[in-house]
């Protein structure tokens, strides 16, 4: 690990601030993520921000949205009584990742913002694109069990590991995000990036901008019959081979709504639009669920380590799909 210097932030500006003036400097908040990668030699920033004195630790309630602060830690938000009464398919996200101990110190923004698990991102002798840009995929032809079937290029073939984000996508959250231009929000479906020619960049944070939170639109309607498969090597502690976060809109046997993202499948959460669609207006029958999955593999594409994906994959969402009609 290289030396740093340490600078406790005491205030948003302050962040933005520092953020822009220096383009090496890296937030830290839990430091679950960055300090492994600081250890690896992976990241090497000059400085380290901590953000942890900044107030953006409350979970609140404001008309039809639910405010998420980017500081509150991940076991916090699993055990709220409001994200537990009102977005049950995020608690179970919360549970499926990681380690209580880790859960405790994760934030929200920390969790958006860790990187891929990609063996060869984190071997720095080895040609990794994300990591040193230009040096080429050790992944494509290598060992990439775990990566990408959809939405991959040449230059990056890695998915983004968060359990969390992929109940965010789902359920429309956004992201509030600060910066010396101001506040914007960022639908989260738009947070987390494809890699194409750039994979390097995870997100579509712009340089100097802070994660402050996450919002949620209350949908009360998709919280009764909502569920989280997570699909993994062991029971506990392990990244998703694939993972489906589903939620039905339902009257009687019909389908009203539906949402349904994936993890472990893509270099972002993978929202399964085409299997929403078909879904709306049909009866909750395994005949349909195997159709909705069929048309979310559309564009799927697996590697020589990653075949075993494409029959997951499907089975997965079927399963969820009749894990949350079991008793209707
Ligand atoms: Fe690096 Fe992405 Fe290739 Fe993994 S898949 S080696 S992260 S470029």
């Amino acid at each position: 690990m290289i030396n740093f210097d340490y600078v406790r932030a005491a205030s948003q500006k302050a962040v933005t601030d520092l953020l822009g003036k220096d383009p090496t400097a890296k937030i830290i908040a839990g430091g679950t993520n960055l300090v492994d990668l600081m250890k690896r030699g992976v990241e090497a920033p000059e400085k380290l921000i901590d953000i942890t004195r900044l107030p953006l630790g409350k979970i609140e309630q404001v008309d039809n949205l639910v405010h998420i602060g980017a500081l509150v830690p991940n076991s916090e938000l699993a055990a709220h009584p409001l994200i537990a009464e009102k977005f049950p398919l995020l608690v179970q996200a919360l549970h499926a990742g990681a380690s209580p101990q880790l859960r405790n110190m994760a934030t929200v923004g920390g969790n958006m913002m860790q990187r891929t698990r990609c063996t060869y991102f984190y071997d720095t002798v080895l040609p990794c694109n994300k990591r040193k840009p230009g040096s080429g995929c050790a992944a494509i032809g290598g060992h990439n069990r775990m990566h990408a079937i959809f939405g991959a290029s040449q230059n990056c073939i890695a998915v983004h590991p968060s359990d969390m984000c992929v109940a965010l996508a789902a359920l429309e959250a956004k992201v509030m995000v600060s910066g010396n231009k101001g506040e914007r929000k960022i639908l989260f479906k738009d947070f987390h990036r494809l890699p194409g020619d750039t994979p390097a960049q995870d997100n579509n944070l712009q340089r100097g901008e802070l994660i402050t939170g996450i919002s949620i639109p209350l949908a009360e309607r998709f919280s009764k019959h909502a569920t989280y498969l997570k699909v993994r090597d062991r029971h506990s502690y392990a990244f998703a081979l694939v993972s489906v976060a589903a939620a039905l809109q339902l009257d009687g046997n019909k389908i009203q709504d539906a949402r349904i993202a994936m993890g472990g499948v893509a270099h972002k959460p993978w929202r399964l639009y085409a299997a929403e669609d078909f879904l709306k207006g049909k009866s909750a029958t395994t005949q349909n669920f195997k159709e909705a999955a069929a048309l979310a593999m559309k564009d799927a594409k697996a590697y020589e380590g990653n075949h075993f994906k494409l029959t997951l994959a499907p089975n997965s969402i079927v399963q969820a799909l009749q894990t949350i009609t079991r008793n209707i």
